[in-house]
């Protein structure tokens, strides 16, 4: 997380604006984007009415096409026809050429690699983009507005590459990204399980070209993850192959033209999903009927769900998980709208998969409610708990100390509330100054920013009682407010993440602080000695100027001389000697403080009957 920065006055949010904000599934097969709208998530459809947007990407030398249109030239121009993009995000040149009968032409550039297409030679982060950008589009159409941020979701088996290009591709489409979210943390806040029970869920995921299997757990508010497996090559794609070649056999097919085998690998597909839900699927090729019942496509994916499975146990194993224990079987992915994989993921797991959400809309609508929380659309107890805070925050306090309000490694969104008290008699105002660092003294750590608490109340020193209450939201975002409590004076000041973070500057403040710990430790201990003798003699002071009279010459000798000694000390650095002093002053002058006690309770009791007092 960014180190924090300090923001313009009155550049911060209304508390009660709506923010635009949507989650983005972004698939090897297909993408989506979904929005809380009116509080409810909803998917973000196109002008066609589909919220499904296939993620090709036409880069033809006159048109750039996304999504269905792209997907019509897959067999007419398939080198321009880029599909499954997502698989080429992060990896270098020589892994990519490992993947086998692919119909691109491809650069390699600095082992990185390009796709040399009719209107130039593009990144996968750019062909990415592509589809971002045309999801942006569609939700900005129907929300009308700019988007202030959207939560993009990655597989949990993502590494950093593979994140960090997903970013600049979001970048690049203009995308203000909000969070990575892993997908099937997304699936797990669509159901709404980090509002249930701790525990232990499975999120089994199986698209259109991979299957994914992962082992989350929930506990204190953090979903992390466990253990993933799965296979990047086993989909929903070689569910249709089934078909595709079912059919090939049972009507004896051969010498197939390329848009043949395309079309018949169409129909395939088709009468596989018309399989999930109705118990006969037919189609003519050739001039030939073709026909497969439900049974039968139930005996021929035996093998791929059997796979499945196997590595849903391998899973299981990583994360060192019992399958009794597992909590909620989330079922993600078109693919797993077959009727038959529920039902075997239920048998192994000995339960109910849930699967009440579309399992290929799920992703996006979990992402969805958490960009709709990121953007403060919602109130700060409702985010979930994901990102922990680098560094500790506090405020200064007499004497150049920092007072840490909130920890270094405490998990974010966190709200923490202290309570500070007034210095000297009759003080209106408070200057907050917020640090950051694992420092003692505020020198040594960094300033945020500061703001003034004015109007509190005339009081006693010490009597005031001013609550700082500092906010850290998910995305790091600090406020910190200041509320004198009996009076109910408020100030506040929020305080921005700043971006392009200097990881170095943080490893430095975190080293200074594990060398300097021990003699920060005695700085400090000084410092708040000296804050302590300072205000035993202003607390003199000021009853020397009011009572005085009280006093024989003696004790106001004996007082005098004790004030006077501590104050000749107070710039040496030696803890002891000021203790003992300031100790020493205060115990000459107890009987004093004891005479003023009394003189005021005299005053009061005046012209009252003494029995009232009983
Ligand atoms: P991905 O996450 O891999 O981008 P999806 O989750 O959208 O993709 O899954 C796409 C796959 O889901 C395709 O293979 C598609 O055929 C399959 N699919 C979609 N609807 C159904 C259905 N009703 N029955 C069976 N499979 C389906
Ligand atoms: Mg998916």
């Amino acid at each position: 997380m960014a180190l924090l920065q300090i923001s313009e006055p009155g550049q911060s949010t209304a508390p009660h604006h709506h923010n635009l904000a949507c989650g983005i599934d972004l698939g090897t097969t297909n993408s989506l984007v979904a929005s809380v709208m009116s509080g409810e998530t909803k998917l973000v459809l196109d002008q066609k009415g589909r919220a499904i947007l296939p993620s090709v990407v036409y880069c033809g030398s006159k048109e750039l096409l996304v999504g269905n249109d792209a997907l019509d030239l897959v067999t007419k121009d398939p080198k321009n026809t880029v599909l499954s993009i997502k698989r080429f995000m992060g990896i270098g040149y020589s892994e990519a050429r490992e993947f086998k009968n692919l119909p691109y032409d491809f650069v390699d550039f600095n082992d990185s690699i390009l796709f040399k297409t009719a209107i130039g030679n593009l990144s996968a982060i750019e062909i990415s983009a592509k589809i971002l950008s045309t999801l942006k589009q569609r939700a900005e159409g129907a929300l009308g507005g700019e988007l202030k941020g959207a939560v993009i979701t990655v597989p949990a088996y993502f590494n950093d590459a593979q994140r960090q290009s997903t970013k600049d591709s979001a970048k690049l489409a203009g995308i203000n990204v909000l969070r990575l979210l892993n997908e099937p943390t997304a699936a797990a806040i669509a159901y709404g399980l980090e509002s249930g029970e701790e525990g232990v869920h499975a999120i089994y995921d199986l698209g259109g070209g991979t299957f994914d299997i992962s082992i989350l757990s929930f506990t204190k508010g953090v979903f992390e993850v466990l253990s993933t497996g799965g296979d990047s090559s086993l989909g929903g794609d070689d569910f249709d192959n089934l078909i595709f070649e079912d059919c090939i056999d049972s009507l004896n097919l051969n010498n197939l033209s390329a848009t043949q085998i395309q079309t018949i690998r169409k129909l395939s597909k088709f009468a596989k999903e018309e399989l999930s839900t109705k118990e006969v699927a037919e189609f003519s090729v050739e001039g030939q009927s073709y026909k497969i019942t439900k049974p039968q496509f139930d005996t021929l994916s035996e093998a791929l769900i059997k796979r499945t499975l196997l590595l849903t146990k391998r899973a299981l194993r990583d994360a060192d998980i019992n399958i009794k224990d597992v909590k909620e079987v989330i079922m993600v992915g078109g693919s797993t709208r077959m009727s038959e994989v529920r039902a075997r993921v239920g048998e192994v797991f000995n339960k109910l998969v849930l699967c009440s959400i579309n399992p290929d809309e799920v992703v996006a609508k979990g992402a969805a409610i958490q960009a709709n929380i990121l953007v403060g659309n919602k109130s700060r107890n409702d985010v979930l708990l994901l990102d922990v805070l680098p560094l500790s925050l506090g405020l200064e306090t007499m004497g150049g100390l920092v007072e840490k309000v909130i920890h270094r490694n405490t998990t974010i969104p966190i709200t923490r509330a202290q309570e500070f008290t007034t210095y000297k008699d009759g003080q209106t105002g408070m200057s907050i100054h917020v640090f950051q660092g694992e420092r003692e003294l505020t020198k040594d750590c960094r300033s945020l920013g500061r703001f003034e608490l004015k109007g509190i109340p005339p009081m006693v020193a010490g009597r005031a009682r001013i609550l700082v209450e500092f906010q850290v939201d998910a995305d790091g975002l600090l406020s910190v407010s200041a509320k004198e409590e009996t009076s109910g004076v408020k100030s506040e000041i929020v305080i921005k993440p700043s971006f392009g973070l200097n990881d170095s500057d943080m490893e430095k403040m975190l080293r200074d602080s594990v060398v300097f710990a021990q003699e920060d430790i005695i700085l400090r201990q000084l410092q708040e000695q000296k804050v302590d003798a300072t205000r035993t003699i202003e607390a003199i002071d000021s009853a020397l100027k009011a009572d005085k009279a009280l006093l024989d010459d003696a004790m106001l000798k004996s007082i005098l001389k004790a004030r006077e000694y501590l104050s000749s000390i107070l710039e040496s650095d030696n803890v002891t000697l000021i203790k003992n002093a300031t100790l020493d002053l205060e115990k000459v002058s107890s009987k004093f403080v004891e005479m003023r006690m009394n003189k005021s309770i005299m005053s009061a009791m005046q012209g009252h009957k003494i029995d009232e007092f009983n």
